[in-house]
């Protein structure tokens, strides 16, 4: 397929590179001109609008920030919808709000194009390994149409109704990572204000029914004590503060939303997500 690919941060960019090594012909945008470099490398074309890949792809993908990134490269004078054509798609797999999804959703309706919402389930490395779990809401002809996509670049996608809906179910698992990771960071904080060494704490949380992927996934950064980002703290603040606004009221989801967002005001939103660790443990600490 000719697919149009704007977006190329830390999922943008193996996410497209999945794509071109499936034999899919792909023409990226981004905002910054030189993260396009490494998909350029691998024999990717270049848009210099969000307008233009129209004018070569029958889908267009945005893998984007937050809702009003998604909003501006829709609706912009040179955004996707001045492009849009009858008869191609715009998928959105970025985080945002399922008021957001509804709202481009029409818009595309508005100009005889079809529109899914599709955030994934999965951060880096599973990007990189096309293992994601795609999240899909909108019109099934379209799921069908973009079914290839999905397979270069997940293990599975599964449509979930209605526009709108794949944003939902994201936002809910998101959520329960958001607990999970809070979750990890105090018991290993306990556990060493008790004596208990942290290498043997995350072996303990490892080796037991609680262990999980997302544990053995940040083991290494949590024993450096260094959190570069791979899902940064700041998107995770932002789909906890969506899942509240959305009205995941629950005593865990006001919890995690309130420390994800003093995390943010204590400007650690660029380090990864577990860096939620530094913020529970104060300035300077390990
Ligand atoms: P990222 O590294 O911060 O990249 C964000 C991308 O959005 C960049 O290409 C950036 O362009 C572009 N962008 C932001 N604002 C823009 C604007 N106003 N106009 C045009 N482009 C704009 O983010 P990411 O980690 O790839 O995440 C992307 C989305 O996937 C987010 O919604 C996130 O919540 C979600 N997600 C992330 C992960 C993860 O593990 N990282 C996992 C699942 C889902 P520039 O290069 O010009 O800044």
């Amino acid at each position: 397929m000719n697919i149009g690919w704007i977006g190329l941060g830390n999922m943008g960019v193996p996410m497209a590179t999945n794509l071109i090594k499936a034999g899919h012909q792909v023409t990226v945008y981004n905002r910054t001109l030189d993260k396009t470099e490494p998909l350029l490398a691998l024999g990717a074309a270049y848009a210099e609008s969000p307008a233009q890949l129209f004018s070569t792809c029958e889908v267009v993908i945005t893998m984007l920030s937050d809702d009003d990134a998604v909003r501006e490269v829709y609706t912009k004078e040179d955004g996707i919808l001045a492009g849009a054509d009858n008869g191609t798609i715009a998928i959105d797999m970025s985080t945002v709000s399922p008021e957001t999804s509804r709202y481009i959703a029409k818009r595309c309706a508005e100009r005889g194009i079809g529109f899914l919402d599709a955030p994934v389930s999965g951060s880096v490395k599973p990007a990189t390994e096309g293992t994601l779990i795609i999240l899909v809401g909108g019109e099934e002809r379209d799921y069908e149409m973009a079914k290839p996509i999905f397979e270069a670049l997940g293990k599975m996608s599964l449509h979930l109704g209605e526009n709108g809906a794949g944003s939902n179910a994201k936002l809910a698992i998101n959520l329960f990572l958001g607990i999970t990771v809070q979750g990890i960071a105090e018991a290993v904080m306990f556990a060493k204000n008790k004596g208990i060494d942290t290498e043997d704490m995350m072996t303990i949380i490892n080796e037991s029914a609680c262990g999980s992927a997302i544990s053995r996934l940040k083991t290494h950064a949590i024993l450096a004590g260094e959190f570069p980002a791979a899902f940064a703290l700041k998107h995770m603040a932002k789909d906890l503060r969506l899942a509240f606004q959305n009205g995941a009221r629950t005593p865990l989801a006001e919890t995690v939303y309130g420390t994800y967002q003093h995390a943010l005001e204590s400007e650690l939103g660029d380090l990864d997500v577990m860096g939620i660790m530094r913020h529970l443990t104060g300035p300077g600490a390990e």
